[in-house]
């Protein structure tokens, strides 16, 4: 089985797994976080699997240039253009779905 066949994001992209979509278009895909750590909280993730930010930015920089793009645009919508964009990378890190996804918070002022 291929990672992607068992990564729980590819399963939402795909829509095997239910998820509150927030945008799309041919490349990304935008959905709430079940878990909001923000009173707007969304991730982020390109459809095509990469299991973190650093491999995406490898092999196709322009998506991650694209993923910041809609965080802008959701945030612009929601607060005024301010939010908070977070890449949990490893383990150690709190990374627990390796589906490189971007943490969009907003919608509130946030904590420094
Ligand atoms: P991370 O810990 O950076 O890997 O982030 C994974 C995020 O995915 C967490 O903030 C979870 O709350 C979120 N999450 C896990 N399962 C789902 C799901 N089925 N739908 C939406 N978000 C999810
Ligand atoms: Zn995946």
């Amino acid at each position: 089985m291929s990672e992607s066949q068992d990564c729980l994001f590819c399963k939402i992209i795909a829509g095997e797994i239910p998820s509150t979509k927030v945008y799309e278009d041919e490349t990304a895909y935008a959905f709430k976080d079940i878990n909001p750590k923000a009173k707007v909280h969304v991730l982020i993730v390109p459809r095509r699997h990469y299991a973190n930010v650093a491999e995406l930015a490898k092999a196709d920089p322009a998506e991650l240039a694209h993923i910041a793009e809609v965080a802008q645009s959701i945030a612009d919508k929601e607060f005024h253009g301010a939010y908070r964009l977070v890449f949990n990378t490893g383990l150690d890190a709190g990374q627990t779905v390796f589906h490189v996804h971007a943490h969009v918070l907003t919608g509130e002022k946030l904590d420094e």
